[in-house]
């Protein structure tokens, strides 16, 4: 972190503003909104600093002075003369006031940010000046998201604020008690600005809040791997969450999407051991949850498919544990769609199976008449290992070896790995290819159109870039 985010009561603080033009102009506006008693000085201004420069700003009108900045708590100069600029930097460096230099990072020690102001809600973004485009998009985006009326409800919780901390006591629990009862669907009585109803909605909670201080499990798919392709729900569960448990399979990406301070445990299984054993991750999640905490389970892909989230969930039910369960792209769809290869097609496929490719023992224990049949799409999950045999055994069953397959490793991450093959060749093909990370098989004349459509999108992302 380059720069120490800070808000400032500039209120009443002397500030020197160097320049007289429209930049200069553009500060003073944000100078005075926060208060601040401004001196500017500047040879030249334009009319819109003069018409500003009554009651607390001061006007001085000659050349920048090095004494010019003494007394001063931030100093802004904005001129286009580079001469003036490092002259007031080393004026202000050397008595140890904040300094911004307009558009020169690198002659800043404070910048000012780009901002969403929703009184007394205040959003600042910066790059470290790198790029203000990028600062103004991402406020863009998050402007686009946010509430528009803020200040009827900061000022309500506000007003409850030392009486939850007394009634409640710990940290976390306030914590949760504050994101409970804006999560419920009632909070938007807070927004409205009726404070009585307000005030009778976080009275009413707070009392019923000590009633039942069991935590809440919520059992979430963090979909196949890019981060983009979570839902809105599981974000907002790994934003507000105490402790995330997660599996092997879920990527670094969204694992960095939980809260800054929960706490991260792995739980993972790979193929051939169990890092930690199903029973002993049911009486984790019971523990966490029954000491208070809001506690998220995060699963590859979705949590119900391939997942054993029914075996946690009936586990957290005869507990009584209070659950959800918020569902995820599961790897099938995910390998899919990033691979171009649409499942189902009017002609060629009215169905598709997801089965998994598991072995037991040595044997992958499938119906194999029922998959051979023509006219559907067989996903296949955990099939690396069995891949000689699975073809092997589709092939004596009747399917066309003929029959265009895929295997797709890594799906939706970065280094994402298509090997197109047919079913006669596919585990020769993958033999050669040697691909690393979780791979899912696509099996079906669907995956012929994958030639078709790969070049158009990769001209429209050409195009687009
Ligand atoms: N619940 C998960 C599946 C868990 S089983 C889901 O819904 O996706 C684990 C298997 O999922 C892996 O062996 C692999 O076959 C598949 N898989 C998961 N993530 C994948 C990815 N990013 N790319 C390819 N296959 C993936």
């Amino acid at each position: 972190m380059e720069y120490l985010p800070l808000f400032v009561r500039v209120a009443g603080a002397r500030c020197v503003l160097v320049g007289g033009g429209e930049v200069a102009h553009r500060r003073l506006t944000t100078l005075l909104r926060a208060g601040a008693r401004v001196t500017v000085v500047a040879p030249n201004v334009i009319d819109d600093v003069r018409a500003l420069c009554r009651g607390e700003v001061a006007l001085v009108e000659r050349r920048f002075e090095p004494n010019d900045v003494i007394g001063a708590m931030l100093v802004v100069v904005a001129t286009d003369d580079a001469a003036v600029n490092r002259d007031v930097h080393a004026a202000a460096v050397r008595h140890g006031i904040l300094i911004n230099t307009v558009d020169d990072a690198a002659s800043s020690t404070a910048i000012f940010p780009s901002i969403i102001d929703r009184d007394p809600v205040i959003v600042a973004v910066s790059t470290g000046g790198r790029s203000p485009t990028l600062a103004r998009r991402v406020r863009t985006w998050i402007e686009a998201r946010l509430p528009a009326h803020f200040t009827h409800a900061a000022a309500a919780l506000g007003r409850w604020r030392a009486q939850v901390g007394d009634r409640i006591g710990d940290v976390g629990s306030q914590r949760r008690f504050w994101d409970a009862l804006l999560d419920d669907p009632s909070a938007q009585t807070i927004y409205e600005g009726d404070a009585v109803r307000a005030d009778a909605l976080i009275a009413r909670r707070l009392m019923q809040w000590g009633e039942s201080s069991t935590g809440f499990v919520s059992l979430v798919g963090a979909g196949p791997g890019d981060p983009a392709l979570l839902t809105l729900k599981a974000l907002q569960c790994l934003e507000r969450a105490d402790v995330v448990f997660y599996d092997n399979l879920v990527s670094k990406g969204v694992l960095d999407l939980a809260r800054r301070d929960a706490r991260r445990v792995y739980v993972g299984k790979r193929r051939a051991f169990h890092a930690v054993r199903q029973e002993s991750i049911n009486a984790m999640l019971i523990d966490a949850a029954r000491a208070g905490e809001c506690v998220v389970r995060l699963k590859g892909g979705d949590p119900f498919i391939f997942g054993r989230g029914g075996e946690e969930i009936e586990t957290l039910a005869q507990h009584g544990i209070p659950f959800e369960v918020v569902p995820g792209i599961t790897a099938a769809l995910g390998c899919a769609s990033y691979a171009h290869i649409p499942l189902t097609h009017r002609d060629w496929a009215q169905s598709v199976r997801f089965v998994t490719g598991n072995l037991t023992g040595d044997r992958v224990n499938l119906d194999w008449p029922e998959l051979a049949k023509p006219d559907q799409t067989l996903v296949i999950y955990m099939g690396l290992r069995g891949l000689p045999e699975i073809c092997r055994e589709l092939v004596a069953h009747g399917m066309d070896p003929q029959t265009p397959a895929a295997l797709v490793a890594r799906g939706t991450l970065p280094g994402q790995q298509v090997i197109v093959s047919s079913l006669g060749e596919l585990a020769e093909a993958v033999r050669d290819a040697d691909p690393h990370g979780p791979t899912t098989v696509i099996v079906g004349r669907v995956v012929s159109l994958r030639s078709r459509l790969d070049a158009v999108a990769s001209e429209t992302v050409g195009r687009a870039r």
